[in-house]
């Protein structure tokens, strides 16, 4: 298993490799994607290390409520009354690339569906 100094989300956490922090709190720090699909385009990420949706359980409810708090605050704040979108790519299926649980905040502009 991917954590600490081998996952590129814990250094970011860590402060090891840099990023555009956007909001951060006990449980939580949220960037701004090095590669954004929109407008605004910001990763919501546990400082806790857990490789995917998929592998958390009933004990990360709290954590997981927390990070759709902080997605609604993060919304407000970057002015998306219009909308946006949230998406939690798990496992190969799902386009994960990045081997630590992460929620994109997508939006800025109209976004499509069905996604590809
Ligand atoms: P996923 O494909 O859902 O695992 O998303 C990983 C996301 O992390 C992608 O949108 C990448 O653009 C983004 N990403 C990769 N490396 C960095 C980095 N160093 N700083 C900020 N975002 C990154
Ligand atoms: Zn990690």
């Amino acid at each position: 298993m991917l954590d600490g100094m081998d996952c590129l989300f814990c250094r970011i956490v860590a402060g090891t490799i840099p990023a555009k922090k956007v909001f951060e709190d006990e449980l939580t720090v949220a960037i701004q994607d090095i590669n954004p699909q929109a407008p605004v385009h910001v990763l919501v990420i546990p400082k806790k290390h857990v490789a995917s949706l998929a592998e958390t359980d009933a004990g990360d409810k709290e954590l997981l409520g927390h990070l759709l708090e902080a997605v609604r605050e993060l919304g407000a704040e970057q002015k998306l009354g219009k909308g946006y979108r949230v998406v939690i790519n798990t496992g190969p299926d799902g386009g994960q690339t990045v081997e630590h649980l992460h929620l994109h905040l997508i939006g800025g502009r109209a976004m499509h569906w069905p996604p590809g």
